[in-house]
C-alpha cells in the first residue's frame, strides 16, 4: 500500500549524521558525536525516593488525566527557576513540555505557514532546523562570532525579510558550537527585534551547566514588550529520560499553545511532573548541577589542553565554559562530511558541521562533545582526530 507522506516527512530516510552515530555504536570508535549527559550523574536514588513518595501520597492523581499547561506545583516551581534566573515571571507565565524539543515544534507550528521566513544562528541546533523545515519555513542563517549572533547582520537580514516570522537562537553554550551571547548583545537584540515587530524564540536548555565566567540574565530578562518566548528544560540538569521542559511566556501566547498542545499530547507526562516537582522539594537542585558542572569542567579542560597539545595550530576552537560542546574549524576547502569520514576511518566520530547549517556550510567544521566520555577516551581520540588533521595538511 503506498503512503502519500505530507510535507512534513523528509524526502531521505537517512543523513550523514545519523550514519555517524551508528557507526559510532562500534566498540573501537570513541565516540564525541552524541549529545548525551553523563549518565553517571544521573540521580538515580533521589528520583526513586521521590517517585515512591509521589506513589505513596497521589497514586490515583498522578494516573488520572491532568491540565494542559501543566501541574501548577511544577509551574510555580519553574516561575520560582525563571526568577532565580532574573526572569519576571509567575505561574501564569510557564507551560511545560515533553521536553524542550517539544516546545520548538509546538512553538514552530503556530508560528509559521509555509513559505515564512524564520531567522537562524548560523550554525545552530540541527534538530530545530528539522522542525523548522518540517513546517515548510524558509531558513535564513545569521552570521555568529565568539560572542554568538551578530546583531549588525541580524539587522541587515531583518530589513531583508522584514516579514520574517521569529528568530530563533540558543543564547548559553549554544549547540554546536558552545558559544555564549554576550549581555550586550542580548539586551540590544530584544531591542532590534522590538524595532522590527519580530518575536525572538530563546532556547536554552544548557545555560544552568555552566562552570566557568558569570551567569548571564537570559534574553527573556530584557524583554519588556511579551516578545520574547524563553525555552528551557530538566534534561541537561537532571535527567533528559524524564522528558520535562518548559516555555516562559505571556499568558495569551500560552492560551494558544495548550490549543496545540491539546492536539499533540493532551498534556506532558503527570507522573514524571510530580517526581519532578518532589525532586526539587527534597533536594538540593544547585548541589547536583554543581557536581555535574565539576565533572564537565574537568572534561572540558582536558579536552581542550589536548587539542591545543595536540591539533595543527590553525585550527580554530571554541572555548565554551559551559555545556557540552567544543565546536572545530579547520582552514582550507575541506568538505566537513569528508572529515569526519576520515575520523571515522581513525576510529573516532565527530558530527560534521554541514548538519548545523540552514544554508551553504562553513567547510572543514565540526562538532566535539565533552560531557560522556573519560579521561583516557578524550586523550587518545583527540590524538587520532590529530592524526586525521595532521594527514591532511601533509596533502
Ligand atoms: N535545544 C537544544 C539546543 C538542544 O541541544 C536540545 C537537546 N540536545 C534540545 C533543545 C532538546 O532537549 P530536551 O527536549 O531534552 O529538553
Amino acid at each position: 500500500m503506498p503512503f502519500h507522506y505530507s510535507n512534513c516527512v523528509p524526502k531521505s530516510d537517512s543523513n550523514a549524521t545519523e550514519d555517524i552515530l551508528k557507526a559510532a555504536a562500534n566498540p573501537n570508535v570513541i565516540s564525541f558525536a552524541g549529545g548525551l549527559p553523563a549518565p553517571e550523574l544521573f540521580p538515580v536514588a533521589a528520583v526513586k525516593k521521590a517517585t515512591n513518595k509521589v506513589f505513596d501520597q497521589y497514586g490515583q492523581q498522578v494516573l488520572q488525566y491532568a491540565g494542559t499547561l501543566g501541574y501548577p506545583k511544577l509551574r510555580k516551581q519553574i516561575a520560582q527557576i525563571m526568577q532565580d534566573r532574573q526572569v519576571d515571571a509567575s505561574v501564569d507565565n510557564i507551560a511545560i513540555a515533553t521536553g524542550s524539543q517539544q516546545a520548538i515544534d509546538l512553538v514552530a507550528k503556530m508560528l509559521i505557514n509555509p513559505g515564512d521566513v524564520v531567522l537562524v544562528e548560523d550554525p545552530t541546533y540541527l534538530a530545530a532546523l528539522d522542525v523548522f523545515r518540517s513546517y515548510g519555513a524558509d531558513l535564513v542563517g545569521v552570521a555568529m562570532d565568539d560572542d554568538g549572533m551578530q546583531m549588525d547582520d541580524l539587522e541587515q537580514k531583518l530589513a531583508a525579510h522584514p516579514d520574517a516570522k521569529f528568530i530563533y537562537t540558543v543564547p548559553n553554550f549554544q549547540n554546536p558550537t558552545g558559544r555564549t551571547m554576550t549581555a550586550t548583545r542580548r539586551e540590544r537584540m530584544t531591542k532590534i527585534a522590538d524595532a522590527a515587530g519580530v518575536p525572538i524564540v530563546e532556547d536554552d536548555p544548557y545555560g544552568a551547566i555552566r562552570y566557568a565566567g558569570e551567569m548571564l540574565p537570559p534574553i527573556k530578562h530584557y524583554d519588556h514588550t511579551g516578545n520574547v518566548v524563553s525555552i528551557s528544560s530538566f534534561s541537561k540538569m537532571l535527567a533528559p529520560g524524564l522528558r520535562i521542559g518548559w516555555l516562559t511566556a505571556e499568558p495569551a501566547f500560552l492560551k494558544k499553545y495548550s490549543l496545540l498542545k491539546q492536539n499533540a499530547d493532551l498534556h506532558t507526562d503527570n507522573l514524571t511532573q510530580y517526581i519532578i516537582s518532589q525532586f526539587l522539594m527534597d533536594e538540593d537542585l544547585p548541589a547536583h548541577i554543581k557536581k555535574i558542572t565539576d565533572v564537565y569542567e574537568h572534561r572540558a579542560k582536558l579536552m581542550l589542553a589536548e587539542i591545543d597539545r595536540e591539533f595543527p595550530d590553525d585550527v580554530y576552537h571554541s572555548q565554551p565554559e559551559g555545556g557540552m560542546f567544543i565546536w572545530v574549524e579547520v582552514p582550507g576547502n575541506i568538505d566537513s562530511d569528508e572529515l569526519a569520514k576520515r575520523c571515522l576511518e581513525a576510529n573516532v566520530a565527530v558530527v560534521p558541521g554541514s548538519a548545523f547549517y540552514s544554508g551553504k556550510a562553513q567547510p572543514g567544521t565540526f562538532r566535539l562533545n565533552f560531557s560522556n566520555m573519560n579521561d583516557e577516551q578524550i586523550k587518545v581520540g583527540i590524538k587520532r582526530i590529530a592524526q586525521v588533521l595532521n594527514d591532511l595538511g601533509a596533502e
